[in-house]
């Protein structure tokens, strides 16, 4: 896979092992809401943006009035904090491209320019023990940065049910795990495949589970699968 940016020198020692700057072409670029969708779950995130799968149901239409409540007006100022909304966004190290809900600016001294920016993205929802909402979170942070040259070492997540807001730090481990999503989606998106489903508890909060039916068609690969290595035995035996 080889990938060219015009400012960059980028050498290849195949295909996962690189050395030196890695940009990916401005054509190849993908949603950054797709890392949210892969660590959710694989197979949303093939059916979405490799099948172009979309379901809506009430929580993604929620999640949807929510974005575009946030994404409403350009700027806003209040209280020294300078408001940005629908903010688009880039990053050609990630390969990724997308909007932010909101980008705060805050005063600091310490930073070129004198703000700092803040992403917050709107989810409807609570906060999540997966970390799904805190990567798609970073992942506009590093965007931030590589467009500005800045760091950016916190964010939030603001969740509609609850009317909370959840301060994050964007610490290595989290942007590790962030680098490794966007990886991931791009292998999958090249690779063209949709795994099959996998019921799990979070399933049930799937706006594609009509779709996907995991439990259904789980099972009938299981069984697909046993009669699979049952004939492949027997030829191995006979
Ligand atoms: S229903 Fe479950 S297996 Fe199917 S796409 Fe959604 S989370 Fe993934």
């Amino acid at each position: 896979m080889e990938k060219g940016c015009d400012d960059v020198t980028i050498i290849h020692m195949g295909k996962n092992q690189v050395m030196g700057i890695y940009m990916y072409d401005p054509d190849d670029l993908i949603a950054l809401s797709a890392l949210q969708h892969i660590v959710f779950c694989e197979r949303q995130c093939a059916l979405i943006h490799i099948e172009q799968v979309w379901s809506e149901n009430l929580q993604t239409a929620e999640g949807r009035i929510l974005h575009e409540k946030a994404h409403s007006d350009d700027e806003d100022a209040r209280g020294g904090v300078r408001i940005k909304y629908g903010m688009p966004l880039r990053s050609l190290r990630l390969g990724l491209v997308g909007v932010a809900d909101v980008v705060e600016f805050h005063r600091d001294k310490t930073c070129p320019g004198g703000w700092r920016p803040f992403p917050v993205e709107y989810k409807r929802g609570r906060s999540k023990k997966l970390d799904c909402d805190r990567v798609q979170l970073c992942a506009q942070a590093m965007c931030l940065e590589e467009m500005m040259g800045l760091d950016v070492p916190c964010g939030a997540l603001f969740y509609g049910k609850t009317r909370r807001r959840e301060d994050v730090i964007l610490d290595d481990t989290l942007r590790e795990e962030t680098r490794n999503a966007a990886l991931k989606v791009h292998e999958l998106i090249l690779s063209g495949k949709t795994p099959g489903p996998v019921y799990k508890k979070r399933c049930e909060s799937c706006s594609l589970i009509d779709t996907c039916m995991p439990k259904t068609m789980g099972k009938r690969r299981s069984v697909k699968s046993f009669m699979k290595r049952m004939v492949d035995d027997n030829e191995e035996t006979s």
